[in-house]
């Protein structure tokens, strides 16, 4: 009941709050993800396609999938179907191919951009100048099959709380900036995910919509 009693912590401490809580479980197998299951978990992430799906297909249908980790363009099919949100879009390309695949669904996918906010260069992500170029770009407007609903990033891994808080706080501002511009129809920006187990309180406080923990529900991996 270990994983009960963190999720509740988490659910607690979130109330009041307009953040959400992704249940990271990438690396534990299906039994641990039926007991956050039963302990009301609804939301998921997983970083991997090839180990998302069976797990989407092993567990109850009113859970949300969210794929956290960098997609190739040749795995879309698997998800298209049914995921919840795509935090890790990079590319139009990769965006076009979510649209085509989401149309054979007659779906409307969800995703966000992600942005390198890191001050590393293991990171993926878009530059924000990049994200500005890519929602600026004449093709946007005609993927109406998937809607740009925010934006997603990892802060540096460090100890440095102040150099954590700015990133997120830029990430914050730059949300902000584009929420202000007038978009395609179908960029709707409303969420900002950032904040895993080490540094999620920080990311609340500067504007966290979707917090992503891993090892502090479920143990280390
Ligand atoms: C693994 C992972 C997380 C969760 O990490 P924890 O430190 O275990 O909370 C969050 N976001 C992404 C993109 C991840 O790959």
């Amino acid at each position: 009941m270990e994983i009960k009693t963190r999720l509740d912590t988490f659910h607690q401490k979130l109330m009041g709050s307009k953040a959400k809580l992704i249940a990271v479980s990438k690396t534990h197998p299906v039994e641990v993800l039926q007991e956050a299951y039963q302990a009301g978990c609804r939301v998921f992430g997983e970083n991997r396609v090839q180990e998302l799906v069976p797990k989407y297909e092993a567990l109850p249908k009113d859970i949300a999938w969210h794929l956290i980790g960098s997609l190739q363009s040749n795995k879309v099919k698997y998800i298209a179907p049914f995921i919840s949100l795509i935090h890790s879009i990079d590319s139009l390309k990769l965006l076009e191919t979510v649209h085509k695949e989401a149309g054979k669904h007659q779906r409307v996918i969800d995703c966000l951009l992600q942005i390198y906010i890191a001050q590393e260069d293991t990171k993926h992500g878009l530059s924000y100048q990049e994200a500005e170029e890519l929602l600026a770009s004449p093709a946007l407007p005609t993927l109406t099959n998937v809607r740009i609903i925010g934006f997603m990033g990892m802060a540096t891994f460090t100890e440095d709380k102040a150099q954590i808080r700015h990133e997120f706080q830029t990430l914050a501002d730059f949300a902000k900036r584009i929420q202000q511009q007038v978009t395609p129809a179908n960029v709707q920006i409303s969420e900002i995910s950032m904040g895993m187990s080490g540094d999620y309180e920080i990311a609340i406080e500067e504007g966290s919509t979707l917090i992503r923990v891993g090892s502090a529900i479920f143990g280390s991996r």
